[in-house]
């Protein structure tokens, strides 16, 4: 017992340790042995996760455009923020300064549903980087309007278990987080017809999906909304679970608990979504950091051994190889 609580002050130290180290140096030590896996948050519902060779992307989403919700008003709190903002008639335009700076390479991205924040940018990245995108029907439609090519994407429904040769991936349904009290519904597809380039009002929910990632011996379940469906996710084991952690969970019935339970309480908790996507990379996240403390204090409520890591802006973290890190489903 106490060699394992040893070996897990340990493997806590080496992770907070990795999370400092620049990610020039993180990079090399994955490049160099491929035994590690490496997770970084990209903002929003975005992760790139890579062990130096094969790099998988989650939403990617780097424009953080600035919302206008009509004409006149603008909803960016952050004061210091010049850029247009863009209303629900504008044509979307992405960063591509910010995605050149950040995203290298891509050989897969999973987009968990078609909302701007998760999709926007995919069609830019795919084409720089020429991965292969997998999502709901509406995810591809979206991918067609762009002209990305059809061989570039994989259409999936919830259900499927791919095999990619240095990682399979399963597929399961999931829900779309519960905005508007619990009034969020949206039964529409992204239209096979719709053209580049598109507004804002043009994007779609289309179905929402969660992944479950089986990388170097890790097991890495993600998901981009604040909610789940209890049932496609029993039997699992992940050691690492991506979690939404923004306030509509709050409208979902014990949502920490239920989903560590049915997880079977995964070692290492990584919230997403938490940030105001609206803003800058550079703004402060001051506000949502401190609702982020109740988060993690309702996963460790839920699952006391859990170790949540709260991600920074491309701080690479380094997860220990699988077998170093301990089983805490004995909770
Ligand atoms: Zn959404």
């Amino acid at each position: 017992m106490k060699q394992t609580i040893l070996l897990y002050v340990i493997i806590v130290c080496l992770l907070s340790a990795c999370n400092q180290q620049d990610e020039h140096k993180t990079t090399n030590i994955a490049a160099s042995d491929s035994t590690f896996v490496k997770l970084t948050y990209l903002g929003t519902a975005g992760w790139e996760i890579t062990d130096g060779k094969t790099v998988i992307l989650i939403d990617p989403y780097l424009s953080r455009i600035r919302r206008s919700y009509s004409e006149n008003s603008i909803d960016s709190t952050f004061p210091g923020d010049i850029r247009t903002s863009i209303g629900p008639n504008d044509f979307v335009i992405s960063d591509t300064a910010s995605i050149n700076n950040y995203i290298k390479k891509a050989d897969y991205i999973l987009v968990h549903h078609s909302h701007r924040d998760h999709i926007m940018d995919v069609p830019y990245i795919a084409f720089k980087t020429g991965a292969t995108v997998v999502g709901t029907e509406s995810t591809a439609n979206f991918m067609g309007a762009y002209g990305i090519p059809e061989e570039k994407i994989i259409t999936v429904k919830g259900g499927e278990d791919y095999d990619f040769g240095t990682f399979s991936l399963k597929v399961m349904q999931s829900l779309h987080s519960p905005l508007f009290e619990k009034r969020h519904y949206d039964s529409r597809i992204f239209s096979r017809d719709k053209k580049a380039p598109l507004r804002i009002t043009d994007f779609v929910e289309g179905g929402s999906l969660a992944f479950l990632i089986r990388f170097k011996g890790h097991e890495i379940l993600t998901s981009g909304s604040m909610n789940y469906i209890e049932k496609e996710l029993e039997g699992l084991h992940p050691d690492v679970a991506i979690v939404g952690a923004a306030a509509s969970r709050s409208e979902i019935y014990d949502y920490a608990g239920r989903l560590m339970r049915v997880l079977n309480y995964p070692a290492i908790v990584l919230p997403t979504h938490w940030d105001d996507f609206t803003l800058p990379f550079t703004s402060s996240q001051q506000e949502k950091l401190k609702e982020l403390g109740v988060f993690q204090k309702e996963i460790t409520n839920a699952s006391p051994k859990t170790k949540v890591i709260i991600p920074k802006y491309f701080e690479p973290i380094i997860l220990p190889l699988r077998k170093q890190i301990p089983d805490v489903s004995s909770n």
